[in-house]
Formats: structure tokens, C-alpha cells, sequence
């Protein structure tokens, strides 16, 4: 059995970032991986947007700490995350939508998160065909934020993991964390699927996304209002170029899209898969897909004949009844720390979360930025 100041349970974009923002502090680090790392929810194809346009007011702070973080992180990892601040646009069609939206909230949105260090401008429809030339006759305007962008998500967790590695963390792959030993409110070890244990020193930090809730459950008895779901992600591939050039969201439609570097178009936004029981993994349902691709040709005429080449829903996300994460202590515990629940949009912030979460481990003192997120306000 070997001692491990921190251990770190997930190697998506979350365990692996918080794993080099130890390392990098000079921490000992074992990060367990129970498949590849971005296998989950930070791999796969396409581009994730890394966007506070329209994102729930209590992450505001930690986005303006993460719009600080990406520019910098190919230099600082040493490899490229394909990150590039391409704007974004919150399309709008409506005059009102729900409570929430549409032209009669613009400003007002505008306006906060402006405030809040996301700046942003409502587009009339004559600056936003400026912007966006291709644009369906029905979009009436739109919430522009030019600091927000896209990066390649199995890119930057692959680059986080490395440059960890070379900082000196462990990282084991295809080693399932299968038990975790508390003893008086303290985690003193974990077990992996190859028998092992894994002294823990200072903390456990769990990072495991849509298995944290089943985990925390089995072994700490702790229950959240958090669920697993499987995202749909299309890939498209235009009969010209991509006729958009901005991460593109939308006001009231389940829509979201990505121009993609090959000449192809990511097309995602709240579209779901289901769950394959006897392959065990998520896969596409065949009328969502297709519901996908019309939203997407309504807004952009020029998607209506482009060509379907992916269709993916087997990576797991967790999402949280709130629709904000959970990042805080394991209730009950004095040494391990949460962070899941993202709800579809917890790359964004991921470099912002690991420099947080890793001041928190080290010091034993929660930053303010994370005090929306604590387990219970539930
Ligand atoms: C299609 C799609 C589109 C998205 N678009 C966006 C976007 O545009 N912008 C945005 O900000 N976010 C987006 N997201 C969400 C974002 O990708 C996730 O919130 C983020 O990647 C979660 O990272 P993670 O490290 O917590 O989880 P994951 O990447 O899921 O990593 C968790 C890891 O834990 C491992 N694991 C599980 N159980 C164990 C165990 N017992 N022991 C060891 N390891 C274990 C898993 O194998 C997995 O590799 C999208 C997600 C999907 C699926």
C-alpha cells in the first residue's frame, strides 16, 4: 500500500485539471481512472463551448475566473487545447419566452452579466447578419459575448493529464476506484478494482462526474439530487463552409452549435440519448437526432442538406436539480471534496474549478466562488 497526499477518483477534464493544479504546487498526486482519461464526458468528438453568455448568475464568478485561465493554458500545459475565443451568440426569436427570456429580457441580461464580468451587447438583427450572414429569417436579434469561445475538450483533459504527469503526479488508467474506507468522518484509503489500497493523506478529492452520486451513496451514505444523463452530439458536414462562424446558443430551442475546424459542424443542445442495457452504453435515439438536425436547419437554411456523418450519446453527464454542480465537502467528512452535477456545461469552467478546488485541499479554507455550490442548500 502506498501514501498519497491527494488522491483524485476520475480523469475527465475536472480530475486531471485539479491533478496538475496540485502537482503543479508541488503536491503528491494519484489519480485513478477507471477507463481511459477522457473517456467520459470530456472525450468524444467536436468542440465544447466555454461560454458565460445565458449560464446561471451563481457560476458568474467562477467564469470570469476561467475567461482569465483559457487564453493562457496551451502555453502554460505545454500543448494546445485548440481553445479560441470565437464569440459567442444567444440567438433570439421571441418577444417573451418563459420567464426567462426572449427580446423583453435582453438588456436585463445583458446588463448583469456585464456586471458580473461576462461582458456582453444585445445584436438587433441588422448588426447580428453583420456577424452571422447566414442567419433564418425568424432570428430577431441576440445576446453577443465576444470573450466567449470553444476549445477541444479531449485536447486540453489530455493536456492537463500530461502535464501533470510531468510535474510528478501518478495517473492509472483502466483502475476502477471500488471501495473507499472512512473511519471516524475521515477517508483513510480507497481501494481499486486490481486490489490494491491507496493510502490517503491529506484528502480525497471525487471527480467522477455521472458515478460520483452512486459512489457517494455506496460509501459514504451520502444521497444528492443529482442524475446521470446522455447528451446527443451530431456531427454535420455542410455542402460549403460552415455557414456559422460564432458558438451559436439559442433563447427558447434546444440548440447549440460549433463550428468545427475540419469544415464540419457540431450540433448539440439539449438532445438526449438513452441508455443501452445490454451494451451498457448510451446511444442515439434515431427521432432525436432527426429533431436535432431540423432545429438546426430552421435557424441556419444552409444545414437543411448537410450531411450526417456522427451521432453520439455515450458519454455520460451529471446533472443536478438545481442546474448548478455540487462542489463541496462529502457531507459527513472532514478530507474528501465533491464536484459534480454540471448539468451539460462543466467544461467551461473546469480550469476556474481545479485552481478553486485545489486552494481548498491544500488549505482547508473554502474560496468564496465556491460557496454557491455547497451540498447543503439542497
Ligand atoms: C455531448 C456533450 C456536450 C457538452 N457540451 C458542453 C459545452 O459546450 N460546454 C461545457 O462547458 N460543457 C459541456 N458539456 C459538459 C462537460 O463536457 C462536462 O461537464 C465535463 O466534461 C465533466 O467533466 P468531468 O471530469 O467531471 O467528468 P468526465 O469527463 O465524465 O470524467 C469522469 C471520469 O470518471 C471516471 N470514473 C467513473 N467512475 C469511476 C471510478 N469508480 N473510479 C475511477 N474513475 C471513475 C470515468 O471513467 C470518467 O472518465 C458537454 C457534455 C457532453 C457529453
Amino acid at each position: 500500500m502506498k501514501k498519497h497526499r491527494f488522491v483524485i477518483i476520475g480523469g475527465g477534464i475536472h480530475g486531471c485539471a485539479a491533478a496538475w493544479m496540485l502537482a503543479d504546487a508541488g503536491e503528491d498526486v494519484l489519480l485513478l481512472e477507471a477507463a481511459d482519461v477522457a473517456s467520459g464526458a470530456s472525450g468524444g468528438f467536436g468542440r465544447r463551448g466555454v461560454r458565460g453568455n445565458r449560464r446561471d448568475l451563481r457560476e458568474l464568478p467562477l467564469m470570469r475566473a476561467a475567461y482569465r485561465l483559457w487564453p493562457a493554458l496551451s502555453d502554460t500545459l505545454g500543448a494546445d487545447t485548440g481553445y479560441e475565443r470565437v464569440g459567442g451568440l444567444n440567438l433570439i426569436e421571441q418577444e417573451t419566452t418563459g420567464t426567462k427570456g426572449g427580446l423583453v429580457a435582453a438588456e436585463a441580461h445583458a446588463d448583469v452579466q456585464s456586471r458580473s464580468g461576462v461582458p456582453t451587447e444585445v445584436l438587433p438583427r441588422d448588426r447580428l447578419l453583420e456577424l452571422e450572414p447566414g442567419l433564418g429569417e425568424a432570428v430577431r436579434g441576440a445576446l453577443y459575448c465576444p470573450l466567449d469561445g470553444t476549445a477541444d475538450h479531449g485536447a486540453t483533459t489530455a493536456a492537463f493529464a500530461a502535464a501533470a504527469r510531468e510535474r510528478g503526479a501518478a495517473i492509472e488508467e483502466r483502475n476502477p476506484v471500488t471501495g473507499v474506507e472512512v473511519a471516524d468522518g475521515r477517508v483513510i484509503s480507497v481501494t481499486t478494482a486490481d486490489e490494491r489500497r491507496h493510502e490517503v493523506g491529506r484528502a480525497l478529492l471525487v471527480l467522477n462526474n455521472a458515478g460520483a452520486p452512486d459512489l457517494l451513496r455506496e460509501h459514504f451514505g451520502v444521497t444528492l439530487p443529482v442524475w446521470r444523463i446522455l447528451p446527443q452530439a451530431l456531427r454535420v458536414v455542410p455542402r460549403s463552409v460552415p455557414p456559422m462562424r460564432h458558438l451559436i446558443g439559442h433563447d427558447h430551442r434546444s440548440l447549440s452549435l460549433k463550428p468545427l475546424p475540419d469544415g464540419g459542424v457540431m450540433v448539440s443542445g439539449g438532445w438526449r440519448g438513452r441508455w443501452n442495457t445490454e451494451l451498457k452504453r448510451g446511444e442515439a435515439i434515431d427521432a432525436n437526432v432527426r429533431g436535432n438536425l431540423r432545429t438546426a436547419a430552421e435557424v441556419y437554411a444552409e444545414l437543411a442538406d448537410a450531411e450526417l456523418d456522427l451521432a453520439d450519446a455515450a458519454r455520460p453527464e451529471s446533472c443536478s436539480a438545481d442546474e448548478i454542480p455540487v462542489i463541496d465537502r462529502v457531507p459527513g467528512t472532514a478530507n474528501a471534496l465533491v464536484g459534480t452535477g454540471w448539468t451539460g456545461h462543466g467544461f467551461a469552467i473546469a480550469p476556474a474549478v481545479a485552481e478553486a478546488l485545489a486552494f481548498w485541499a491544500r488549505t482547508g479554507a473554502r474560496p468564496e466562488s465556491l460557496a454557491p455550490f455547497s451540498a447543503a442548500r439542497f
